[in-house]
């Protein structure tokens, strides 16, 4: 755990849309919308289902679990608020949404198309916190 002082991970931009998923993610929980019209799941959230139209969802807790679909090596530009290099990951979750996230704890060598990967949930400033993935150990 880490000290609020050594925090330096800059705070999410939180919009009308998005408040609900922040929200659960200061509280360890990963959430995506689920639409009341057709019942897919979605992320980023949004107003509008991009299948049904329907402007009705609700917001469903997720198991945190997937695997890297794909991902990017940041070296620069380098912001002091990051380690780096960063692993920018696109991670497709087990219940079929993809979302944009930070590989940590892990080699840059490790990384892989297909690593199985699970959610962590790192302070920001502000008191408020983002979902970021580490490697998962398959077959425990
Ligand atoms: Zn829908």
């Amino acid at each position: 755990m880490s000290n609020q002082a050594d925090v330096r991970r800059p705070a999410p931009i939180v919009t009308e849309d998005s408040s609900a998923f922040w929200q659960a993610a200061a509280e360890g929980r990963l959430v995506a919308q689920q639409c009341a019209g057709c019942g897919r799941l979605r992320h980023p959230p949004r107003p509008m289902c991009p299948y049904c139209h329907s402007t009705e969802q609700t917001m469903v807790e997720l198991a945190g679990t997937g695997v890297v679909y794909s991902y990017s090596i940041l070296h620069h530009p380098q912001n002091p608020a990051f380690t780096y290099p960063v692993l920018a990951v696109l991670v497709e979750l087990d219940e079929g949404v993809r979302i944009l996230s930070n590989l940590v704890g892990t080699d840059p060598g490790a990384i892989a198309i297909g690593l199985p990967v699970e959610v962590r949930f790192e302070p920001t400033v502000d008191g408020m916190a983002v979902p970021v993935f580490v490697r998962r150990e398959v077959g425990r």
